[in-house]
């Protein structure tokens, strides 16, 4: 058999992103404020408008001065994503959006809202280095890691859509976050930690969703698993298993040549019980692939 290539390493970049304020944790926005020669309190002037007001466009930051206003636009609220197009369906209740980043790469989430919760399905890379056969993002290969900030944006983005009532049914608040867009979260652990720091850290620090409203799925690396049990946010764990048995797995999900099911299974098994959050298994019905009776008992 062909061994199937994984990537977790991404390609040398030429222009790395613009450093954004979301990158930071709030003790570094404060200490680079400082290092630039801004006083220190700017930093909560900053997080108050953009976690909480969803709001970077500087220029309308009238609680700071307007000539602080364009340096802060460069160092701490560079513009990371420039929507391209939005496509609605479900009579606009659900939005997809593909964003332009910095360098021209694409990504998409998408908004959905529902009678109980609106949910933000956003993207951890651009592309995907883990080829799942079946996935069109995996076949595309990976483009790069995006950064926390880029993650954050676009969480960003979609609670200020919600809070200005572009959804039907008026003005909502973002509700859940979930992270099943392109990439595979875990091999952009450092980013996407950032990210869901700065997206369960009460407001004005982050955004304020509760850790439980925010699902990372992983199509199973362990050493991620393993790593998350100890960050002491209780996300919702995903598991990708697509199939009960090693043997179609091995091809199904190529990851699965490093890390068997078993394993992946023991990993989030030891999330649950540091955690008690129960895990979900994630399983897309492929006909005549997965969809046989036995392999549902063995589940
Ligand atoms: S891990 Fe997810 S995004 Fe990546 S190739 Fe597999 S299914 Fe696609």
């Amino acid at each position: 058999m062909t061994e199937i290539k994984l990537v977790f390493d991404e390609p040398k970049q030429r222009v790395k992103p613009p450093v954004h304020f979301a990158d930071l944790d709030p003790g570094a926005r404060k200490t680079r404020a400082v290092e630039l020669g801004i006083p220190a309190f700017r930093a909560n002037q900053m997080a108050v408008h953009f976690f909480t007001h969803f709001n970077d466009e500087t220029e309308t930051w009238s609680d700071i001065p307007k000539d602080l206003r364009e340096t802060l636009a460069k160092e701490f609220v560079p513009k990371l994503i420039t929507l391209v197009r939005s496509v609605t369906t479900d009579s606009g209740k659900t939005r997809k959006d593909l964003w332009r980043l910095h360098d021209g790469v694409l990504v998409e989430s998408v908004l959905m809202r529902y009678s109980d919760r609106t949910t933000v399905c956003i993207s951890s890379q651009a592309g995907c280095g883990m080829n799942c056969p079946f996935c069109a993002t995996g076949q595309a290969g990976l483009t790069r890691n995006l950064t926390a900030g880029e993650i954050t944006a676009q969480v960003v983005a979609a609670a200020r859509i919600c809070a200005a009532g572009e959804l039907p049914g008026g003005e909502t608040r973002l509700s859940n976050v979930v992270f099943m867009g392109m990439g595979e979260p875990m091999a952009n652990y450092n980013s996407v930690m950032r990210s869901i720091r700065n997206i369960t850290t009460a407001q004005p620090d982050g955004l304020g969703i509760s850790a439980r409203s925010v699902t990372l799925s992983t199509v199973g690396l362990v050493n991620g698993i393993e790593k998350l049990c100890d960050e002491g946010i209780p996300v919702t764990l995903a598991v990708s298993l697509h199939t009960p048995d090693d043997e179609l797995r091995d091809t199904l999900v190529p990851i699965n040549s490093r890390w068997k099911v078993r394993e992946v299974l023991a990993a989030a098994d030891k999330y649950e019980a540091k955690t008690g959050r129960r895990y979900s298994i994630e399983y897309a019905l492929i006909r005549d692939i997965n969809d046989q009776a036995w392999r549902a008992d063995l589940l």
